[in-house]
């Protein structure tokens, strides 16, 4: 049967974008008309069409770099700048420099045959302090035959070990007279090439020459995407220069003032962006007001069912959403909280809020095992209530499934917890007042959007989060959200007790485990899956649980098994063997990273600890600790470590704080790789501007933002319209974010 909201739904989806579309037009056209009469953006043109870069380039490129227009180039910059002002005495040369440039003439070359199909040209090259081997393995009759001896030549190479020689392979080679005539300047850029587009002879000097090209053919044409009188307040560059400086340095003192302003500007657009959002939300969306205790389920709830105090944490968060949802003015909430801080109690408690004012409320969680464990508790905390709970995840069966719609449908049915099952289309709600979304960096924006438009106004929203996000990246991530943290954990809690040890020690680990399931504590052992698909780690897996078989034999010891290629129904009863203490030891893959609660196992043993990112090491960490006991996290790593891996180990032994690991998370890998960046839904391409180093520069042009929309909150003012056009330009072919989030 069709469903007359559903079509509502998209056809405002529809008018929207539309709308959105014929009224960014008008504006970018006008634009122009004004700026530069009838042109269009010139950055737009293909790359193609820029001498020097044919249909076959211009593929390649594509499919390498994806890169397809002007801009996309333009917007290539180099990685590193290498001083070319200074050459190296060829006697100073050792193998841990960096790339080098030497002056000097060729004495004498030598062909030596490495297999049948392959040759090795050895050039000897001196410039009286010493004497340097250079190598080729391809192109070497090009090399012989165009190299004179009589000439001087600059090189330009990563100086190796070979043997108890150095010598430079493949260099950059270069005429010395005809290198003094083309240096313009003394930083020389280099690009990222890949090695297809080497064999296919673009390297990073044939990128810099079609830079070079492409600036002269967009002399006094580039346009500029920040207004005179902000540049000129803010003391940055116009854009053009800004261009050419980035890719023809003068000195480092341009380099660092070009750089700087594309910094800038990258992160004032996002920031200016998110506050936009945030604002338009606050002014026009309602939000439904819960303010009645018509049932008074909180307060019972509460006072019957709650055995512990809530810490002051939770109870100043409990007071910021119940402001949130009295206001009018529909929720869009974070919280933040270390895993173990009681989220779930204030998940329940808001859930609640809304029952009582006539509402239905859901969870949406990213496992099934999560959903379960959520349904678990808030069915413990709401047994004898007033209050209808159910559970909808893939596996539930067809006859139950229907029997909850029914109930969504008729209001009969107050809570819903569940998994991505809860988004599809046939799952309707009578009166959806809120949406609770647990770990909410694993489900990606459009995700989120279907949930939002399940009520004819959008439900408050709550988002949870145990992975601790650091200050910089949450302004970037999240600025268009509220945010709450609960920064203090349940009282009683000991601190966990990590510890690192070596494949070698298991003997010894095995002994401490022993030594805790006699004291009656139960033990989880993790493995890491990095694929689903990966057999090997199935292997690893499989090899721990025979392992661990043989050290801990039945009847003596019982072990739950858990991974991802388990049924449900499976998973669900190793998990409950468990929960009920039948079993002692569990043996899983991350399957049980997130949420899953069982105060009484106090160790975690991680095997491969190298394998895991730091985030995911501390959320694992956080399943043990829950009780009143001493717990800890066993850190197992093979005898090798890399340095970037032995760091993150050390900073799980020496800190418990989820906010200090995140930070060295973030500088460890830097942001590039933290989760949550590409489905914060304003997936941003940073280009230069870097979220561990520039802390600061976030910090000021977040004001900078907030100071102009204090003004302009509409970026109405004809001083402020370039900045209108690019916001309108991000946000082309997104999601109506203003309604979701
Ligand atoms: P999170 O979801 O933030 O990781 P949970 O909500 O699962 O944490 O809470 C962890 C444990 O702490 C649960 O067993 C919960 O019942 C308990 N808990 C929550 N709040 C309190 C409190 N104020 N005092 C004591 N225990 C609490
Ligand atoms: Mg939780």
């Amino acid at each position: 049967m069709l469903n007359l909201r559903y079509i509502l739904f998209w056809l405002r989806q529809v008018l929207f974008k539309f709308n959105l579309q014929l009224f960014s037009h008008h504006r970018t056209f006008y634009y122009f008309y004004r700026q530069y009469g009838f042109v269009m953006n010139i950055l737009d043109n293909e790359l193609t069409y820029l001498p020097g870069v044919g249909p076959k380039r211009a593929l390649l490129f594509k499919e390498e770099l994806g890169l397809s227009t002007w801009k996309d180039l333009l917007y290539t910059f180099p990685y590193r700048y290498i001083d070319r002002s200074k050459f190296y005495n060829i006697s100073e040369l050792n193998k841990d420099l960096p790339y080098i440039q030497i002056k000097g003439k060729f004495t004498h070359f030598e062909l030596t045959s490495i297999t049948r199909n392959s040759k090795k040209l050895t050039g000897y090259f001196g410039d009286g302090t010493g004497v340097v081997e250079i190598v080729w393995f391809q192109g070497i009759n090009w090399i012989k035959d165009s190299i004179n001896k009589n000439n001087e030549y600059v090189l330009f190479g990563k100086p190796k070990a070979f043997g108890n020689r150095i010598n430079i392979v493949h260099p950059d080679i270069e005429e010395y007279e005809k290198w003094q005539k083309q240096l313009v300047n003394n930083l020389y850029p280099q690009y990222s090439t890949t090695e297809k587009l080497k064999q296919n002879f673009v390297n990073s000097k044939t990128i810099q020459k079609l830079c070079d090209t492409l600036l002269k053919q967009l002399k006094g044409k580039i346009p500029e995407s920040l207004p005179q009188w902000f540049r000129e307040k803010y003391r940055l560059k116009g854009i053009e220069d800004t261009l050419i400086q980035l890719h023809f340095p003068t000195d480092t003192k341009e380099l660092t003032a070009a750089q700087y302003r594309i910094k800038f500007e990258e992160l004032f657009y996002i920031q200016l962006n998110l506050q936009q959002i945030k604002l338009n939300r606050k002014q026009s969306s309602v939000g439904f007001i819960f303010d009645k205790n018509r049932d008074n389920i909180v307060k019972e709830c509460f006072f019957k069912k709650i055995p512990f105090k809530l810490t002051n944490a939770q109870t100043r968060v409990l007071r910021e959403i119940r402001t949130d949802l009295g206001s009018g003015k529909q929720m869009n909430r974070l919280l933040q909280g270390d895993v173990g801080s009681g989220k779930t109690l204030v998940a329940l408690l808001t859930m609640l809020m809304a029952v009582d004012n006539g509402y239905q409320a859901c969870i949406m969680a990213p496992t099934e095992i999560l959903a379960q464990q959520h349904y678990r508790s808030v069915s413990t905390f709401l047994e004898g209530l007033n209050v209808k709970v159910n559970l909808l995840t893939g596996s539930v069966k067809k006859k139950k499934r229907t029997e909850i719609h029914e109930g969504l449908v008729s209001g009969e049915l107050n809570i819903l917890i569940g998994t991505h099952a809860l988004i599809e289309d046939n799952v309707e709600f009578k009166n959806l007042g809120l949406v609770i979304i647990d770990e909410q960096h694993r489900f990606g924006v459009e995700q989120r959007a279907k949930l939002w438009e399940k009520n004819d106004s959008p439900p408050h929203v709550l988002i949870m989060t145990a992975t601790p996000i650091p200050r910089t990246l949450a302004m970037t991530l999240y600025g268009d959200l509220d945010v709450s943290v609960i920064d203090e954990l349940p009282p009683g809690r000991t601190k966990i007790l990590t510890r690192h040890f070596k494949d070698k020690d298991v003997l010894r680990v095995f002994g401490f485990i022993k030594k805790q399931i006699d004291l009656g504590r139960q033990i989880y052992v993790v493995f890491p899956l990095i694929s689903e698909s990966e057999n090997m780690d199935y292997k690893d897996l499989e090899d721990g649980v025979e392992g661990f078989s043989r050290a801990f034999p039945k009847p003596k010891y019982q072990i739950s098994v858990v991974h991802g290629r388990m049924k449900p129904a499976e998973k669900e009863f190793a998990m409950k063997m468990f929960t009920d203490k039948i079993t002692q030891i569990m043996i899983a893959t991350t399957v049980i990273e997130v949420g899953v609660d069982v105060p009484n196992a106090s160790v975690m043993v991680i095997e491969s600890a190298e394998r895991f990112g730091l985030s995911q090491l501390h959320q694992l960490r956080g399943r043990v600790g829950r009780g009143s006991e001493q717990s800890y996290c066993l850190l197992m790593t093979g005898d090798k470590l890399s340095e970037n891996a032995y760091n993150r180990i050390m900073t799980m032994v020496n800190s418990n704080d989820g906010f200090e690991i995140a930070e060295t998370d973030l500088k460890l890998r830097g942001p590039g790789d933290l989760e949550g960046k590409q489905q914060s839904g304003f997936a941003f391409n940073l280009k230069m501007a870097n979220l561990s180093q520039d802390g600061q520069l976030i910090q000021y042009v977040k004001d900078v933002a907030s100071n102009i929309l204090g003004s302009d909150p509409q970026l109405i003012k004809d001083e402020n319209h370039i900045m209108s056009l690019n916001i309108r330009e991000m946000n082309k072919g997104k999601v109506d974010f203003g309604l979701i989030s």
